[in-house]
């Protein structure tokens, strides 16, 4: 009997790595997508923002309350997932992205200091080498997290994006990978990437160089993110669920931050 209570408290103990999911009644549940809504905010370019005309609101005349909206938006805007397709052609598409790879263990990097002097601060390979002298090897099959601050700026375009020009993205300005920090996260075997602001190249980039390195690698990523600043550097998992849109190169996530209550 002493013996099945050993293991039965040994397996409730508290435990959030790689080899062992966690267990979602022992964890707090950290939203990380912000809300589509009129504020969202889209790349420059976009023909669409978020659109929900309202069908019905109110007493529907037959005893019950009835809601309903539409809703039509682009793909890449608010809180979503690019599927590698986005900029690789043989990539795979946001439908066939195996959910496996969207549950994942957690590296936050973190360069709030350096965004702060330099709105256009790119993520350096020395900077991932701090990171893992402090916290050990990014493990092959993690998700990175690119933490800048960002999201205290939406949805102010201009602040967020350094401009709020329709239709011009000349003078675009925020922080993002820096192209050989994302090869060396290639590299290391990571799953999915993630940001805070609008892209995964900085705003001055016009060749899109991490997008066509990560997407190449078949690794899907998430732009937009919101509070992350409530993740552990290491220690959490994440749950990223885009729309399954059918051939979509990306779609709308809902990205849940899983740590320790
Ligand atoms: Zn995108």
């Amino acid at each position: 009997m002493r013996i099945i209570i050993a293991i039965a408290s040994v397996l409730l103990t508290f435990s959030i790595n790689a080899d062992e999911p966690p267990r979602l009644n022992e964890v707090k549940l950290i939203d990380l997508s912000h809300t589509y809504d009129d504020k969202t905010l889209f790349w420059p370019t976009s023909p669409i923002k978020f659109e929900h005309p309202e069908l019905s609101y109110g007493p529907s005349g037959n005893g019950y309350f009835y809601s309903a909206y539409t809703f039509a938006t682009a793909e890449h805007g608010g809180t979503h997932l690019d599927a590698p397709i986005h900029f690789f052609e043989s990539g795979q598409t946001v439908d066939a992205l195996d959910l496996n790879d969207l549950m994942l263990p957690v590296n936050v990097i973190d360069v709030t200091d350096k965004t702060t002097a330099n709105r256009d601060y790119l993520l350096q390979v020395s900077d991932i080498e701090a990171f893992e002298k402090e916290y050990g090897k990014i493990e092959k099959g993690t998700a990175v997290l690119l933490r800048t601050g960002w999201s205290k700026h939406w949805p102010d375009a201009k602040a967020y994006m350094g401009d709020d020009t329709p239709g011009d993205t000349s003078k675009l300005s925020f922080p993002s990978f820096g192209v050989e920090a994302a090869k060396l996260l290639v590299a290391r075997g990571i799953k999915l990437l993630g940001i805070d602001t609008a892209s995964t190249d900085g705003g001055k980039s016009t060749t899109f160089d991490v997008h066509v390195v990560i997407s190449s690698a078949n690794i899907p990523a998430i732009e937009n993110m919101n509070n992350l600043e409530a993740l552990p550097q290491q220690g959490a998992y994440i749950m990223a669920l885009p729309m399954k849109i059918g051939d979509g190169s990306g779609a709308p996530v809902r990205v849940v931050g899983m740590i320790k209550k």
